[in-house]
């Protein structure tokens, strides 16, 4: 099978720990369930942050934070709304050797049954936005929903991002992601991003720094780290939008692109979108549909019958089934294509193939 960098550590049955790629999983693993850890017969605590009304919880089911409603808990989880209470969450991690992990509004993400070892640190709590109707200029918090700039965007008459309005993710994720729809992407409104790293440093980076690709940036390496020096959370992007339009069309057509796609792709059911980035030579929806999946399921998992690169969650689905859902197309698509088919979504954790 062949693995993109973003595969999680696999375990094939009968087999030892068969791909270091992704060694983030099993860097925290073996202390996994021992930070919140109680003596016997007590519940584990959250942790006040020194100096903060933050707190740091244990076992944090993340079931209801990923837009798959799948997946373990968050050893240690920990959702800041200032900067200052992001550094103070990165040092207690650092203190601890814990790994980190990132997590935005979780739209592309399916994290193991096994949850996540470490701490995860949620942006969606990182909250502001601006507006400039003169210069067309956007600078939010990282933890903004896209689609709620893009609304926004359209009302004060800034043209640019109405694409954006079915994209259910955060500002963060959509800059790290390259998020895009309708043949637009964030890279290409982007004028600067700011990260946080470990030690406190506040660094600016501008697009062309970031390797910007289809659906890629090289942010992507440093958001699900063993080394917490490798971390870097984006907090807050500035777009670039066209001032001067008429705020009346805007929202017309905003609400036409979210039309558009309600009929196109099946938003009923809880998916993480696109499964697949698209090769160069065809849509994955379409290798998939040809290749006679559409519908096939595994557990509660279901290749779509509306849109063939999207995998639901029937019901009861487990990040396994689902798993095993994604190695299964790209075994048939590479059969049928010679062609491998790389996740877009993001895995985190351990996942075991049957
Ligand atoms: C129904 C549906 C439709 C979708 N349609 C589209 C579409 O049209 N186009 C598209 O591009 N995507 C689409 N997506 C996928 C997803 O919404 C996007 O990739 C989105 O940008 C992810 O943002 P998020 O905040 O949910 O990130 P998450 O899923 O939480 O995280 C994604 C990655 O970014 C990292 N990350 C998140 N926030 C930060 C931060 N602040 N700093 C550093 N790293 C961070 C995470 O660690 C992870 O590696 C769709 C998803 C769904 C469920």
């Amino acid at each position: 099978m062949t693995l993109s960098k973003d595969f999680p550590t696999i375990h094939a049955p009968g087999s030892g720990r068969s791909n270091s790629k992704l060694a983030l999983a099993d860097s925290g693993h073996s202390r996994f369930a021992s930070l919140g850890q109680q003596p016997l017969g007590q519940e584990p605590q959250p942790i006040r942050l020194p100096g903060t009304n933050c707190m740091i919880k244990p076992q944090v089911p993340l079931t209801s934070l990923t837009s798959f409603k799948v997946g373990g808990p968050a050893e240690m989880y920990v959702a800041p709304r200032r900067i200052e209470d992001l550094q103070a969450s990165f040092d207690w991690a650092k203190t601890r050797g814990l790994p980190i992990t990132l997590l935005g509004a979780g739209s592309n993400l399916l994290i193991s049954d096994r949850g996540i070892p470490g701490l995860v640190v949620c942006t969606r709590y990182l909250r502001y936005s601006h507006f400039d109707p003169e210069t067309g200029r956007v600078t939010a918090a990282a933890g903004e929903p896209i689609a709620r700039l893009a609304w926004q965007a359209a009302e004060h008459g800034l043209s640019g991002l109405e694409w954006a309005v079915g994209i259910p993710g955060t500002l963060g994720g959509a800059v790290v992601m390259n998020a895009g729809a309708h043949s637009a992407c964030t890279a290409d409104i982007l004028v600067d991003t700011h990260t946080l790293a470990i030690d406190g440093t506040l660094e600016v980076w501008y697009p062309d720094q970031l390797d910007y690709t289809y659906r890629s940036s090289n942010l992507q390496a440093h958001t699900s780290v063993a080394a917490a020096e490798a971390i870097r959370l984006v907090t807050q992007a500035t777009l670039q939008l066209q001032p001067g339009g008429d705020p009346g069309l805007l929202m017309a057509a905003t609400t036409e692109h979210l039309d558009r796609r309600r009929t196109t792709q099946p938003y009923h059911l809880p998916s993480c979108g696109s499964v697949f980035r698209n090769p160069a030579s065809h849509k994955a929806g379409w290798l998939i549909e040809q290749t006679g999946l559409k519908g096939h399921s595994i557990g509660g998992a279901q290749i779509a019958q509306r849109h063939a690169n999207f995998i639901l969650n029937c019901g009861g689905a487990t990040a396994n089934d689902i798993f095993q859902l994604i190695h299964h197309i790209q075994q048939r698509v590479e059969q049928s294509w010679s062609l491998c088919l790389e996740p877009e979504v993001k895995m985190i954790g351990e996942f075991h193939l049957a």
